[in-house]
């Protein structure tokens, strides 16, 4: 599917979940595409709706160079870009360009990116990813998230929401840890939510998701 035809399915998520047509940004994610795929499928429409979706990558060495790559050409001034991998401290030098980091997991994290945005002179905006109670190695606990939140604060970031990873074939868990994790957010008065990706995203609008993390579903051939 191409970028139009993933914004038509997220319009018409929206629209059966009774949210406002926009209330949800498509984040694409772009991880090990080159930049002639990610070409085809996505940037031919980056201006379609500036600013209506985000690319992110999941590996700070890919990020910085398909940033680099991208920068020669004034085609796509509007890009936004996201990182969604796990936030490794020696690689951290690589996300100056990046506006959202959706998992910050450990104030570690955490102070290597405040440290960061400081030689940079500006900072990206971040959310804490929740540990989504099923086997899976990413995120915080539910019950380190207010101690977690305080101290991201602390160090001058600012921590927009969270982000949460649905166990992968199990629609009925995913809903739960989409509901479990929009009652966190609400709970915590943070704003944002991203989750859902390629099979599970109408089910996280209807919960409150207002990032969805959209990869395979966008390099697909049908359609
Ligand atoms: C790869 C990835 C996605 C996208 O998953 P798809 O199933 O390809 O849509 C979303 N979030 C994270 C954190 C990822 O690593």
């Amino acid at each position: 599917m191409s970028l139009p035809a993933v914004l038509r399915d997220l319009r018409a998520a929206e629209d059966s979940a009774g949210r406002p047509a926009g209330s949800v940004r498509l984040v694409a994610v772009s991880k090990g595409h080159s930049l002639e795929q990610i070409g085809a499928h996505v940037l031919a429409h980056s201006g379609l709706q500036p600013g209506g979706f985000a690319l992110a990558e999941n590996r700070g060495q890919e990020l910085r160079d398909k940033v680099a790559e991208l920068a020669g050409s004034s085609d796509h001034p509007a890009l936004e870009w996201h990182f969604i991998g796990p936030v490794q401290r020696n690689k951290v030098k690589y996300l100056k360009a990046v506006a959202l980091i959706h998992t910050i997991e450990d104030l570690e994290q955490a102070e290597a990116v405040a440290k960061a945005a400081e030689a940079w002179g500006h900072a990206p905006g971040v959310l804490l990813q929740v540990h989504n109670g099923e086997a899976q190695k990413h995120g915080a606990d539910v019950a380190e998230l207010p101690g977690l939140l305080r101290s991201v604060r602390q160090t001058g970031l600012e921590v927009r929401g969270l982000m949460v990873m649905a166990p992968y074939d199990d629609p009925a868990a995913a809903e739960r840890v989409f509901a479990d994790t929009a009652a966190q957010a609400a709970h915590l008065g943070l704003s944002e939510l991203s989750m859902g990706m390629s099979d599970d995203f109408p089910a996280a609008v209807r919960h409150g998701a207002t990032l969805v993390r959209v990869g395979r579903r966008l390099f697909t051939q049908e359609d």
